[in-house]
């Protein structure tokens, strides 16, 4: 690598540290999770192997629409999980989370739904839409 590019390095460095973190953040809070956690989430994987955001397929996560925290009883209902990324978009932590693993968004369907078709000013709006409708 050139000398000239380590800012960019640096700076892509602490970005992928920050997703590293807010990763661990999330994961903490799944102790108490269901032994049958894995299993779900892997059957889902396999029916919905793309992110329903950006249509990717790299770094794939169940997301649950209404978080843990918040509704336990939901943890292993299909119609409360969906697949989202953290690949090239960070679909997961922007447009599920509104960009904090702290917060959810409740819109999630509706703006991941619209990600993939959207231009990218349309995709711009949508990750400020989920930020704004954010929730804890
Ligand atoms: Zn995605
Ligand atoms: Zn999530």
């Amino acid at each position: 690598m050139e000398v000239k590019h380590k800012p960019g390095l640096v700076r892509s460095f602490l970005s992928r540290l920050d997703k590293i973190r807010s990763l661990q953040r999330e994961g903490d809070k799944s102790r108490s999770r269901s032994a049958r956690w894995d299993e779900v989430r892997d059957e889902h994987l396999a029916s919905y192997p793309f992110c329903l955001a950006c249509g990717g397929r790299d770094l794939l996560q169940v997301h649950h629409i209404v978080p843990f925290s918040v509704a336990p009883d939901l943890e292993l209902v299909g119609s409360n999980l969906v697949t989202l990324c953290m690949g090239a978009f960070d679909c997961h932590l922007y447009i599920g989370h509104g960009g904090s693993f702290r917060f959810y968004n409740p819109h999630v369907l509706e703006h991941a739904g619209a990600f993939q078709a959207a231009a990218v000013g349309g995709r711009l709006r949508l990750l400020k839409e989920a930020k704004d409708s954010r929730r804890r």
